[in-house]
């Protein structure tokens, strides 16, 4: 069981959160609220445990400025290797930033992050169709055939904090562009998935893959049976801890009317194959 969706934070950023959350916008949006836990590695590893998660992808959190972003990463690089056969790192850049970000992402890649991600358009101040922004970026991700992880979500229903504008008009005008780039939607893509049943959509997102990060707060449970069963490879399940409990939502999952292979896919297996993971590494 593999969890292809969880945020941890460095102690710096957990202490001082008031702080930080008065300098990036959209981290004050999400945790102002001291009630919004923020988790160490610590925590998630435990959370791991009880929930009989092998392996979680561990995510920072994408900050406008790039120098947190590297805060996060250098925090979620050393917890992958204190727990080596548990976190599955993603480094955060901010795209804005130009070369910084690249020269930030090569160095993570470089030290073992499976993926760069969650990018998080609206907060870090773009939009998923900024073609001049993310070309350098989504050209570097190509040729290291490392995965990205977007955030998008739906356009519709109720309003929470964390809720952007890019959703599937902007994910599907940035699968388009980088049709070779392994594209990880988060959210379910925002709905894009369901887009997938017209025969042309489905070849240009080829390469796109959604997670299923914070789906009790949004979907009924049909969602997961629908998916499986038109695209049983390309769903990766994700919880969004600390936003949704592990075990939890690990019980909810393996609940659902899903045949033994969905279940298996759904729940490590097509991350375990795009991340490209051997039964070693784990
Ligand atoms: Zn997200």
């Amino acid at each position: 069981m593999i969890d292809a969706h969880c945020h941890i934070f460095p102690p710096e950023l957990i202490t001082n959160r008031s702080t930080y959350a008065e300098r990036e916008i959209w981290f004050g949006e999400l945790y102002a609220d001291p009630r919004h836990h923020l988790a160490s590695a610590e925590e998630l590893v435990a959370s791991m445990d009880a929930a009989q998660i092998e392996a979680s992808v561990a995510i920072g959190f994408a900050f406008n400025d790039p120098g947190l972003c590297a805060l996060c990463n250098d925090y979620v690089l050393d917890a992958a290797a204190r727990f080596p056969e548990r976190l599955l790192p993603f480094a955060v850049v901010q795209p804005a930033s130009g070369e910084v970000a690249l020269r930030e992402a090569e160095r993570c890649l470089e030290h073992g992050a499976f993926g760069i991600g969650e990018l998080q358009p609206d907060g870090q101040g773009y939009s998923l169709e900024e073609q001049a922004l993310l070309d350098p970026l989504m050209a570097l991700l190509k040729s290291r055939e490392k995965p990205v992880m977007f955030h998008v979500n739906e356009q519709l229903g109720h309003a929470y904090p964390g809720k952007g504008a890019n959703g599937v008009v902007a994910g599907y005008a940035l699968c388009s562009r980088y049709p070779e780039n392994k594209i990880i939607l988060s959210h379910w893509g925002g709905g894009l998935l369901f887009y997938e049943l017209m025969p042309e959509v489905r070849r240009t997102l080829q390469n796109v893959y959604y997670d299923t990060a914070a789906s009790t707060l949004l979907y009924d449970e049909r969602i997961f049976s629908a998916a499986m069963s038109w695209m049983p490879n390309k769903i990766l399940w994700g919880s969004d801890y600390p936003l949704l409990r592990q075990k939890r939502f690990r019980d909810y999952v393996l609940n659902l009317p899903l045949t033994d292979d969905q279940q298996q896919a759904l729940c490590g297996g097509n991350v375990f194959a795009l991340l490209g993971l051997s039964e070693a590494t784990p």
